[in-house]
């Protein structure tokens, strides 16, 4: 498998404002940012689809959600709301094949999401 462009990211290959990492995933602030605060975060390990994801990624899948938790906690958002967003494959518009969670916040959210 190439590298995907968040494994870059993650050797420092591309430039990226990095917010956090540990052993498993790491976050950073998304380039196009579609509310106040966006940042993605990543597993280390490149799964390109949520269709990949196996039974052993049962930690890592949730080390993702409570790192966003405990990001969203730190950058002052938690009480207001913040939406986390896992888009799998085209047609839920992934456009990077390398599994990660969006973490918005910082404005109000619609439902159903567009
Ligand atoms: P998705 O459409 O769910 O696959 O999300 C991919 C996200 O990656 C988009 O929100 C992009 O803006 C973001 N993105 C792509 N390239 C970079 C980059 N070099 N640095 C930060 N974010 C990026």
């Amino acid at each position: 498998m190439t590298d995907s462009i968040f494994t870059k990211i993650n050797k420092r290959e591309i430039p990226s404002n990095i917010i956090y990492e540990d052993d498993l995933v790491f976050a950073f602030e998304d380039i196009n940012p579609v509310s106040p605060i966006h940042y993605l975060i990543v597993p280390k390990k490149q799964i390109p689809t949520m269709n990949d994801v196996q039974e052993d990624d049962k930690n890592l899948l949730g080390h993702i959600l409570i790192t966003a938790g405990k990001i969203a906690k730190e950058k002052g958002i938690a009480e207001d709301g913040y939406r986390l967003v896992i888009n799998c494959n085209k047609g839920a518009g992934q456009t990077v094949f390398h599994i990660h969670c969006h973490l918005l916040g910082g404005r109000l959210f619609n439902w159903p999401p567009g």
